[in-house]
């Protein structure tokens, strides 16, 4: 097994202080409320409305706040808060008071529509809704289905009559002056490992979305051992990518707050708005996914902006292909890169590229193991360890791999074995420079823009259809998106025997029609085909492999 590589192997799992994400980001020495003065302290704003919240003020806010949920929503310790927002300034203002008195946060994202909300809200066992005002008209359907009463749905941007807003809350909050509620404490007898802080949403290697625990210990621990290869200089974020990612928990909320970082939060993603914060901002480092990455090379709208500040672009969540690289580095020569990899259940990062290697030159490679964080590379149908440059599954431990899914006992279990290593379901090789390279993926889930698709929650979906006897849903490459689903379908025999080709083609339409009209838009399928058979296992497993072969085959075709 690998091990964090040389100096980056600074930090043991005992050097995660046992504190909750509170204490550790506002009371404790860590924390730059604590050794600066309040007026070099910095903050989230708003771009499109220049609104901005200090650090300081977050606090006070997110005290005032946590009082409101206690004292007037009746939150109580381990329960849930569901965030349903585009990026918002207020959003980590909420974020902190609910952990701050031991709730846990649930992010959704802010395109679900009523099922998928309705979903979200059952499987985190929401208490509360923090919803934009835009997003009212299914947060109040998808609250109804899940036991919420409007009492309980708060807006965190914009009114609307008849709904509590959080600055209603901060006010009642403010009112209990010093008898605001105090901040949790982790009870005896455990540590911050075993205290939830949020909920985040992950299909992992196979099935539905699943709610994965992710503990105070886990974003404490990833944020130290991101901020030992950020860049002293680095103090100016681009808050682009969504909140309720990992991605965005970690290094758009968390982390800047510990490294006393200002955070530009885009509540709408535009080139245009990102462009043009990133020069009045002169912001130098770029946090991006593949496609906005893509985007920068072709969008002619990108040369009306100099970028020559940049200094650095970073990338993560899905693939980056060795064409982009190039491209990225014949047109910003002068700027580094560097990539993340890592999953929700990792909490971020498991590698990432050191300081000193942040370079075009290493750039397809997705950079070495980040500290206290051990990998090892098995043959997936063996299970034996294989050792450099031989792909394998990336198997990793340490103190960001999360606490397991809540309750889904079996998925643990198969994510996460009895000797605490994460099944990455990711395919890839580690070489003697200990970088590893991905190679492949394994684990069913389809990535999309960067945002993950659960195959199983289209399977689901379609079987629900009455032309539709049975169905797999695959991924194909996609340029721009990385990849798409594509449905493979069995029809009803009936509807085979009695239909024409012609007629069988439009009926595949009407399939691709029918998860347009259910699921958000990135859960698109982009095409549909007819098989005569699903590829089986005995055990009535779809055989994935034997589709991805097909697709194979197909593209080699031509
Ligand atoms: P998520 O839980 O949504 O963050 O998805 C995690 C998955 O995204 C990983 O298991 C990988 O399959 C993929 N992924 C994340 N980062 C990278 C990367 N830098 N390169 C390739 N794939 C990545």
């Amino acid at each position: 097994q690998f091990i964090g590589f040389e100096d980056l192997k600074l930090m043991t799992f005992n050097a995660v202080p046992d504190l909750t994400l509170w204490d550790w980001l506002f009371e404790s020495s860590s924390s730059p409320l604590q050794n600066k003065h309040p007026s070099t302290l910095s903050g989230f704003t708003n771009v499109a409305t220049k609104e901005r919240v200090r650090y300081d003020e977050v606090k006070d806010y997110a005290t005032y706040l946590s009082t409101a949920l206690v004292h007037k929503l009746g939150l109580a310790a381990g329960e849930t808060v569901s965030l349903f927002s585009p990026n918002s300034i207020w959003y980590p203002v909420a974020m902190f008071a609910t952990n701050r008195v031991g709730g846990l946060i649930s992010g959704a994202s802010p395109a679900y529509n009523v099922e998928e909300m309705t979903y979200a809200l059952q499987t985190a066992q929401a208490k509360i809704i923090m919803a934009a005002a835009s997003s009212l008209s299914v947060a109040v359907p998808a609250a109804r289905n899940a036991g919420i009463s409007n009492s309980h749905i708060i807006l965190l941007e914009g009114q609307a009559d008849g709904f509590s807003t959080v600055k209603d809350l901060l006010e009642f909050g403010q009112k209990y002056g010093n008898n605001q509620v105090a901040p949790y404490q982790i009870p005896a007898g455990r540590t911050n490992r075993d205290v939830c802080g949020f909920l985040s949403f992950s299909s992992g290697t196979t099935g539905l979305p699943k709610a994965v625990m992710i503990s105070h210990s886990n974003v404490i621990a990833q944020c130290l051992q991101v901020a030992q290869i950020t860049a002293d200089n680095h103090t100016r974020v681009l808050a682009v990518l969504p909140l309720f990612h990992i991605t965005g928990l970690v290094h758009q909320m968390h982390l800047p707050l510990f490294r006393n970082s200002e955070v530009y939060m885009l509540p709408t993603f535009t080139m245009q708005t990102m462009l043009e914060t990133v020069v009045q901002y002169q912001i130098s480092e770029m946090l991006l996914v593949p496609p906005i990455l893509i985007r920068l090379l072709r969008d002619p709208i990108v040369q009306k902006y100099d970028l020559s500040h940049v200094r650095k672009f970073s990338s993560g969540a899905a693939p980056l292909s060795a064409e982009v690289i190039q491209a990225l580095k014949s047109r910003f020569p002068n700027a580094g890169f560097k990539q993340g990899y890592g999953m929700t259940e990792s909490c971020s990062c498991i590698t990432a590229h050191p300081l000193d290697k942040s370079t075009y030159e290493y750039a397809h490679r997705v950079g070495t193991i980040v500290a206290s964080t051990e990998v090892k590379i098995v043959d997936p149908d063996t299970g034996k360890e294989l050792g450099y440059d031989m792909p394998g599954e990336i198997l990793s431990r340490g103190p960001q791999i999360v606490m397991g899914y809540l309750n889904n006992e079996k998925a643990t279990r198969e994510t996460f074995d009895d000797e605490q290593w994460l099944h990455t379901g990711d395919i890839g090789f580690i070489d003697s420079e200990g970088f590893i390279t991905i190679t492949d993926r394994i684990k069913e889930m389809i990535k999309v823009k960067g945002i993950a698709v659960a195959p199983a929650e289209l399977e689901d979906l379609l079987l629900g259809h009455p032309i539709v006897e049975d169905v797999a849903v695959g991924a194909i490459p996609d340029e721009y998106t990385g990849q798409r689903p594509k449905a493979y379908v069995v029809l009803k025999q009936d509807i085979r025997q009695n239909k024409t080709p012609g007629q069988i083609l439009s009926l595949l339409d009407v399939i691709i029609d029918y998860v347009r009209k259910n699921k958000v838009r990135h859960k698109w399928i982009s095409e549909a085909e007819m098989l005569d058979e699903i590829p089986k296992s005995a055990s009535g497993k779809i055989l994935r492999r034997i589709l991805r072969q097909m697709e194979s085959e197909k593209s080699m075709k031509g």
